[in-house]
């Protein structure tokens, strides 16, 4: 060791004894307590994340009980921050969970979010989502009264330079499928509504053609659902019948929940209500 530097050790010493004098010692903890602690600053954490409850008195204000809601946001959390398709976790904008009320009875399931979904991290939101929600309307709920997710959270990206929206794999429909598979067995909705060929083949694994599946009930863990077309399908074939058939089928929804049916409600597109 060098002069130098066995001198530099030597003056260091007093000046590291003086610092430790003045340190106050360090308060002793439990593990139970620490453990207290931990939990405490993981709850704060969880509440400053949570999106507003809606205020009271508003549609889809019926309070969620409090343990299923945190239960529910921490499986919100968890699929915001989901990286298992490194693929779709490089195009996409965000993660679209789902909107709507934790508690509803009637849940709407499509296929993944389009370019607008994941602009604004909200499925449905773009021309379909404007017609599934007039349609939601028309059977008396308000958009938040009901939840609505997607197969896929993410949007499924696109070739270089190519605009649009492609179909979901079955592949990646498969590693998100438990995603879906959580919401619905906190939600536990009396019915769900699928949305298209798409999502029956991502929540069911039928891939069979529309025109068999379609005002059917199938069961998702114990659930019954009701097969109708896409939203975005009434947009390409605007015919009254194309849309009585989509009708119909939210009407035997109706039915299954045990909702009043008006005269008005039962002859939407038909000739006698237009
Ligand atoms: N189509 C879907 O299936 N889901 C959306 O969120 C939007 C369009």
């Amino acid at each position: 060791m060098s002069d130098s530097f066995q001198q530099a050790i030597h003056a260091s010493i007093p000046m590291l004894k003086n610092i430790q004098k003045s340190l106050k010692p360090l308060p002793r903890a439990s593990g139970t307590a620490l453990k207290k602690l931990r939990e405490a600053a993981a709850d704060r954490r969880t509440a400053a994340t949570a999106p507003a409850a809606p205020a009271a008195g508003l549609p889809g204000a019926k309070t969620p009980h409090p343990e299923k809601k945190r239960t529910f946001e921490s499986l919100r959390e968890a699929v915001l921050a989901c990286e298992k398709c490194p693929h779709l976790v490089r195009s996409r904008t965000q993660v679209v969970f789902g909107v709507g009320n934790p508690e509803a009875e009637l849940m709407f399931v499509g296929e993944a979010p389009g370019a607008d979904e994941d602009e604004q991290g909200e499925p449905f939101v773009g021309k379909a989502g404007q017609l599934l929600t007039k349609m939601i309307e028309a059977m008396g709920f308000a958009r938040l009264d009901i939840f609505i997710a997607n197969v896929l959270k993410c949007r499924p990206d696109m070739p270089a330079g190519e605009s649009g929206n492609r179909k979901p794999k079955p592949a990646e429909m498969g590693t998100c499928l438990p995603w879906l598979r959580e919401q619905i067995d906190l939600i536990q909705p009396r019915a769900i509504v699928a949305l298209g060929a798409t999502a029956v083949e991502g929540l069911l694994g039928d891939t069979s053609p529309m025109r068999d599946l379609r005002g059917r009930w199938l069961e998702f863990q114990g659930i019954p659902v009701m097969v109708t077309y896409h939203p975005a399908y009434l947009l390409r074939n605007q015919t009254i019948t194309e849309k009585r058939k989509v009708w119909e089928d939210m009407l035997l929804v109706l039915e299954k929940l045990g909702k009043k049916i008006s005269a008005k409600q039962r002859a939407f597109f038909t000739k006698a209500g237009g």
